[in-house]
């Protein structure tokens, strides 16, 4: 499911950039002649470590989709970073903020609607959290507030939404709204669990995000998330080219590996981890799965046939008009890609 949106979580934090020459340089050979007395070459640091021990695992498609609108210009996808010591990966360069933030409003403002299936994170989470027998939630990008009003009536209902109508129908729900910005809540607020499903993709320090989480959880308490797992077969296989890591919104990529090894710091212990598909689980998957899988290992082995393909009108992608899209990935949504993960706040 493409994710909810919170675009004043996108935290800017400069980046050494220096590898803008290059990109600049692969753009335009004419730049690259004006850059080659530049001063050495900087690395791109890792948002979560500040270390420069990452390798670019490679392009990032373009796209002309964001929050549910097809563009009329493609974004540039940039490229794809890893962090060597925790696993990280990351989209750089960022896209303009406020170009995100009023591609954030207007997708918005026209694709708003309800959550109206079962989803295994959100059943998953409940069967943690229900453990317990009472106290205050907190879902940051909580939506229409469909995931806490399913848990038991024993419980608070906590929520931060930036989408005005969304909001609105949690607020019926009898989700307490505090606020619509995730880093705006003041720390002395305390629950006694904090929960954020398909949120920290958008942010561009993950471990920022989970540091907050973890000052905003009573001691002891329960700390759930779902995000992309980077660490999947499929996303190994398909790399930067891979069908999630394409989407414009989403900028930072953690792993079961990020979450250990960064745990520790953020006073937490990783106690609980499942990974799944959001794919809906009907008499066809099995149908789509081999569909998907296939289609994604011609996409991979065979690039120049998907282009064909694409020419000739598959895919879904106006080519005529916009020719960068020809290597734009096909969907790969029947993978488990996705992981959902408990901490506990010692
Ligand atoms: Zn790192």
């Amino acid at each position: 499911m493409i994710a909810k949106i919170l675009p004043q979580l996108i935290l800017k934090k400069p980046i050494n950039t220096v590898d803008e020459n290059i990109i600049n340089c692969k753009n335009n050979p004419k730049h690259t002649l004006l850059h080659t007395k530049s001063p050495p070459i900087k690395t791109v640091d890792c948002p979560s470590c500040q270390g420069a021990m990452t390798h670019k695992v490679g392009r990032i498609p373009d796209s002309d989709y964001f929050a549910g609108r097809t563009l009329n210009k493609s974004l540039p996808g940039g490229f794809l970073y890893q962090c060597k010591i925790c696993d990280l990966m990351f989209r750089f360069p960022l896209l303009d903020k406020e170009l995100t933030d009023q591609l954030y409003k207007e997708g918005q403002a026209d694709n708003w609607q309800y959550n109206d299936r079962a989803r295994f994170d959100w059943e998953t989470a409940a069967t943690w959290i229900d453990t317990r027998s009472k106290g205050d939630i907190l879902d940051i990008g909580c939506f229409d507030g469909q995931f806490l009003s399913n848990l038991s009536s024993k419980f608070h209902y906590y929520g931060v939404e930036i989408h005005k109508c969304a909001a609105a129908i949690a607020k019926q729900r009898g989700v307490n709204i505090i606020g619509d910005n995730f880093s705006d809540i003041p720390d002395d607020a305390k629950y006694d669990a904090v929960t954020a499903f398909d949120v920290i993709e958008h942010v561009s320090d993950p471990l920022i995000f989970l540091k907050k989480m973890a000052i905003l959880t009573k001691k002891s308490g329960s700390i759930v998330l779902s995000t992309g797992n980077t660490q999947a077969r499929t996303w190994r296989i398909m790399g930067s080219r891979y069908w999630y890591c394409t989407i414009p919104e989403h900028i930072s990529f953690i792993s079961p590996y990020w979450c250990r090894k960064h745990a520790p710091s953020c006073g937490l212990i990783l106690e609980s981890m499942k990974v799944f598909s959001h794919s809906e689980q009907n008499s066809w998957i099995t149908i789509l799965k081999v569909r998907q899988t296939i289609v994604n290992l011609v996409y991979k082995f065979a690039p120049n046939m998907f282009s064909l393909m694409r020419k000739f009108g598959w895919g879904g992608k106006n080519v005529a008009e916009k020719a960068e899209l020809i290597n734009h990935p096909p969907p790969w949504l029947t993978a488990k890609d996705h992981f959902i993960v408990k901490f506990r706040k010692i």
